[in-house]
């Protein structure tokens, strides 16, 4: 019988889940469905999509040999079930499926070397579009943000993109720099489908811990933003732009080194992607590069300042990372110590009886005895690093 028979099914992957995530929450507004044939090739051509900047057609075109399959087979009309992690995660009732030129499609993302491989395993031969009906979680953020704007009474919103991988003092002070032109800041937090040395939730933590602490928490809102493929390149640039916009920002902030600050340098030259954008109305504003100068002895825009790059103490996020790796508190400058304690604690929970040996027997106790040996510890260890004689 017909009707007993189970639907097609595609199996996509996180990522995929995502990006069809944020088209079907309106994020990549003006662009609400997926593209077919005609709109992708007019992309491809003009950069524009129904007059806005978009960087690369949106395709859904799964990989993989059974996929291929089912796409081949596929009529017009036809619901296809789509499969996520053994979960049914929603439908799409076909109205067109078309080849794509893999390297085509390569090159119109814009991935950089690094990234081309794990892209390049995602893009299938076939692309689908149609009604898409997807039964994931919506997402709270817009809600929670608006409401939050409302609060506030906020008509200047600033949009930031972090990976605070871990929060250091240069996102420190660029939030409080963009304190004095907005009302409202929102930090997209970048997600990884699979976590790096620190987890989403240890960074998330870490940059609350600081919010909470010595920022005016009430003026921001953190939302996760996953990191898929669609964020490829130069292209993520425009998209996370779009998003920003669509969230609701009137601004966006873009740092110059997208490895550190979540964002984008090329040649020592702000590159000219935005000058060329149309159709999304945000400023953007690249921000400029911070160090400490040991000569001028503060944070600073490296531009305002007289000495030279070997003067400078940088906020390289790997390096920062190898501290960690290493089991070492990073000096103050670079980090907080509330957030390398927390870091550290998280890392190394089994050190305490290691731990216990120096607090014992070296560390100035004041006969006080300590709840939390491990926070103690690297306080007091912190401390005296910086006695000097
Ligand atoms: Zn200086």
């Amino acid at each position: 019988m017909k009707s007993q028979e189970k639907n097609k099914q595609l199996y996509l992957d996180r990522e995929a889940i995502s990006a069809l995530g944020l088209l079907n929450d309106g994020l990549l507004n003006p662009v609400v469905k997926l593209m077919d044939k005609k709109e992708a090739r007019e992309v491809s051509e003009t950069g524009l999509y129904k007059g806005c900047s978009y960087p690369c057609p949106l395709l859904l075109s799964p990989s993989g040999k059974r996929n291929q399959k089912v796409l081949r087979s596929i009529k017009k009309g036809e619901e296809i079930e789509l499969i996520c992690e053994m979960q049914s995660v929603g439908s799409i009732i076909a109205d067109s499926v078309f080849q794509i030129n893999k390297e085509e499609r390569l090159a119109q993302i814009g991935a950089i070397l690094e990234e081309q491989d794990h892209i390049a395993k995602r893009i299938g031969e076939y692309a689908i579009c149609g009604e898409l009906k997807l039964n994931i979680p919506t997402n709270p953020y817009k809600e929670i943000l608006e409401e939050k704007k409302k609060k506030l009474n906020a008509k200047r919103v600033t949009g930031i993109i972090f990976n605070a991988n871990p929060i250091h003092r240069v996102h420190e002070k660029i939030l409080r720099e963009e304190f004095n032109d907005t009302d409202l800041i929102v930090i997209f937090l970048l997600r990884y489908s699979h976590d790096g040395f620190l987890s989403y939730d240890l960074r998330k933590m870490c940059l609350n811990l600081v919010l909470s602490n010595f920022l005016n928490e009430e003026k921001i809102c953190i939302i996760p933003l996953d990191s898929t493929y669609l964020f490829a390149g130069q292209n993520k640039m425009i998209l996370y732009s779009l998003i920003a916009k669509n969230y609701g920002c009137s601004k966006i902030l873009l740092g110059q080194n997208s490895s550190q600050l979540g964002v984008y340098y090329i040649n020592q030259e702000r590159h000219s992607i935005f000058d060329t954008m149309c159709g999304i109305d945000i400023e953007v504003k690249i921000l400029d590069e911070f160090a400490y100068c040991t000569q001028c002895r503060c944070l600073l825009n490296t531009k305002s300042c007289p000495h030279g790059k070997h003067h400078h103490i940088a906020y390289n996020s790997p390096a920062i990372l190898q501290f960690f790796k290493m089991g070492i508190l990073p000096p103050i400058i670079l980090v907080r110590k509330e957030v390398s304690i927390l870091v550290l604690k998280t890392l190394f929970p089994h050190r305490i009886e290691e731990m216990k040996k120096i607090y014992y027997n070296v560390l100035p106790s004041e006969g006080i005895f300590s709840e939390d040996i491990q926070k103690d510890f690297y306080n007091t260890l912190m401390e005296l690093y910086q006695i000097k004689n």
